[in-house]
């Protein structure tokens, strides 16, 4: 946070400094564009081939082929998941928060790609229907969905009040990928990365610029869904947080399981995997 007494005397010229306008850091004009109207023909007669229902303060994993859909629904009553996701056949290519923030800003929604880290930075998925669009952002700058907050995990846990908490969305992704994916707990940790804050309303206060969060607005039947880019493995945790309104890291909130249903499309037309990265890749050597 920032002193609210400087110890250093601002230059005269600060004042036009803090006027200076603002400048979009990535504009996304360039980028490609998501096919929302080929993605919502292609929706359109998809089966249901798959659920996934997790839950609550545990986590699943679930492989979504290429060009289907998963639909991560609210189910019994309000909760915050937490997503990370996987390309299938490598599991080094994972989802990439902070990219994804500074391309589609703090908080995503319908149109926005999830994108995956470096070298490979490809849209792993696109978010094709949300229905929690019309929150958009209230009084306090907050939102749903955000690509802002990492994970709640058992290490901050025990920083901040000195206790071993094991049911906090890091360890349920451990154990839920250590088991999907057949490896032991230690290397399945080392897989797991910030996450996209499913449902989750969070914003930075307006005077110290800290995270907070309030009580999630989801109700059972709303839900998110992606058209899988590449061939994906989600996976997703149930926050002890439950609506996150109170606190996580805790079995003290009212929590509820999470539902992922896949929908496999009966006709893929125009639809194309999305391609690894362009750039040449010698960094100037
Ligand atoms: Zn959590």
């Amino acid at each position: 946070m920032k002193l609210i007494h400087p110890k250093h005397t601002a230059p005269k010229e600060a004042d036009a400094m803090r006027t200076t306008g603002v400048l979009v850091c990535y504009p996304v004009d360039a980028l490609p564009q998501a096919d929302l109207v080929g993605a919502l023909i292609r929706r359109e007669g998809a089966v249901n081939i798959a659920t996934l229902k997790v839950p609550p303060r545990e986590a699943g994993c679930i492989d979504v082929p290429a060009g289907h859909f998963a639909r991560i629904l609210s189910v019994d009553g309000p909760q915050v998941g937490d997503l990370n996701i996987w390309n299938t056949h490598n599991i080094q290519e994972c989802f990439y928060s902070g990219k994804t923030r500074a391309l589609h800003g703090t908080h995503v929604s319908t149109g926005d790609s999830l994108w995956s880290n470096l070298p490979y930075m490809r849209p792993m998925a696109t978010i094709t229907c949300d229905t929690l669009d019309w929150y958009g952002y209230d009084a306090d700058g907050g939102s749903v969905h955000d690509v802002i907050g990492t994970r709640c995990d058992p290490y901050t846990g025990r920083l901040l009040n000195g206790e071993n908490y094991h049911h906090c969305c890091h360890s349920n992704l451990t154990r839920a990928m250590a088991d999907h994916f057949g490896f032991s707990l230690a290397d399945a940790e080392m897989h797991v990365h910030d996450v996209m804050n499913v449902f989750m309303l969070t914003g930075f206060t307006h005077d110290t610029h800290q995270y907070f969060m309030k009580a999630s607005p989801v109700r059972p039947g709303d839900f998110i869904e992606l058209e899988a880019q590449v061939d994906i493995t989600l996976g997703l945790s149930a926050c002890p947080g439950g609506d996150c309104g109170n606190e996580h890291s805790s079995d003290v909130a009212s929590c509820h399981p999470l539902h992922i249903e896949i929908y496999a499309p009966t006709n893929l037309e125009g639809f194309l995997p999305a391609k690894l990265n362009q750039y040449v890749g010698n960094h100037g050597r």
